[in-house]
């Protein structure tokens, strides 16, 4: 156990991050980033910052020997270098948990070997390998970066097979997918100690616009909440085959023919920020205390449900008239530019 007055690493230097120091400075620890950014918004609210490369393993070692446990908020962090940490302390969520999460294909494969089912799938490297993919699977489909995508980023819809042979593929590794048809989108975030026990929070269906996260609502409607179940038992075994420790995110597809694994996130969750008010414990504070080796505390909602928006872009500078409502719960993450498509902030309101 690692007891308050401790000080935990977090790798990355992003929202997650701030909001992870945000919940251990109310548990009494300190918190230490690392990231490559020297302006990061973590650091901004924590004790100790060091901005370095993620591959840089001796400032990775110097960082680890100055933190009791160290976790992580962003996934695109190369498992090679992390090696570094472990000598010196816990590294947590587990490694594998990253190796197999930040590759679209071995995170399927995962999966699917678990009994989950995603979308039709295939690798592809070449022009020629999207035309056979399509010819198996079928159009539209969405094309996708293996690795380094995140909120529709390294993303294209495909149509037809003459829309994909006109395309300029990056020369990176890709996976093609066939196209989902959902009536509606959620997540399953859970929380897992050292000893195994897994807590879940209500299931939010999350509305996404141009493939960001837009808005999260607990509860989810019923159709969605008929599927929870399935798509637990499963996010539950990829926690246990992982041996898993902290928060663990999957995303969903509802379907007329059940859940459809979608990706998952070895981390706390966008769709997860409504537990800051909205649960009994928050996302942020749960995998806290599971990483340092405390109790978890209850993942009930607090409210009768809760709706959370991202502020996305210039949608922040709308904040004089989102607190001018005394209901909301402004959250704004201290970013200094506004740029289209960037999660500036995120508001929350309970439905009591
Ligand atoms: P992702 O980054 O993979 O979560 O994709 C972002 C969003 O794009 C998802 O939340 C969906 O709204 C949409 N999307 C991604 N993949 C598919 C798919 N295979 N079929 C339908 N919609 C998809």
């Amino acid at each position: 156990m690692i007891p308050p007055g401790e000080t935990i690493g977090i790798l990355g230097g992003g929202q997650l991050g701030r909001m992870i120091a945000l919940a251990a400075a109310q548990l009494g620890y300190r918190c230490h980033v690392f990231a490559p950014e020297a302006d990061s918004i973590a650091a901004d609210v924590c004790a100790g910052f060091t901005q370095g490369s993620y591959d840089d393993t001796a400032a990775l070692s110097a960082f680890a020997a100055d933190c009791a446990v160290v976790t992580y908020e962003f996934e695109n962090v190369a498992a090679g270098p992390l090696a570094a940490i472990g000598p010196l302390a816990p590294l947590y969520p587990p490694a594998r948990a990253l190796e197999v999460a930040q590759d679209r294909v071995s995170e399927k494969r995962f999966v699917e070997a678990l009994g989950g089912r995603p979308a039709a799938w295939a690798t592809v490297d070449s022009p020629a390998d999207l035309a056979a993919a399509i010819a198996c699977i079928g159009a539209p489909g969405v094309l996708k970066t293996r690795r380094d995508g995140y909120d529709g980023k390294g993303q294209w819809r495909i149509g037809s097979a003459a829309q994909a042979a006109a395309l300029d593929l990056p020369p990176v590794p890709l996976i093609y997918e066939g196209f989902v048809t959902f009536f509606g989108e959620f997540s399953v975030i859970l929380v897992r100690g050292q000893d195994g026990t897994i807590a879940f929070w209500d299931s939010a269906q999350n509305e996404h616009e141009g493939g960001i996260l837009a808005r999260s609502t607990v509860p989810a409607p019923a159709r969605i909440e008929a599927q929870v179940g399935e798509a637990r038992a499963l996010a539950g075994k990829v926690a246990d085959a992982l041996d898993y420790v902290g928060v663990l995110t999957l995303e969903f597809f509802a379907t007329q023919d059940g859940p459809v694994f979608n990706e998952m996130a070895p981390r706390v969750h966008n769709s997860g920020h409504w537990t800051i008010e909205g649960a009994l414990t928050s996302q942020f504070e749960n995998h806290v205390r599971a990483i340092c080796g405390l109790p978890l505390g209850a993942t009930a909602l607090a409210a009768k449900g809760a709706v959370m928006d991202n502020l996305i872009g210039d949608a922040a500078h709308d904040w004089p008239a989102i607190l001018s409502n005394p209901a909301n719960h402004l959250h704004l993450y201290g970013k200094a530019a506004a740029r289209p498509g960037r999660k500036m902030g995120h508001v929350t309101r309970l439905v009591l």
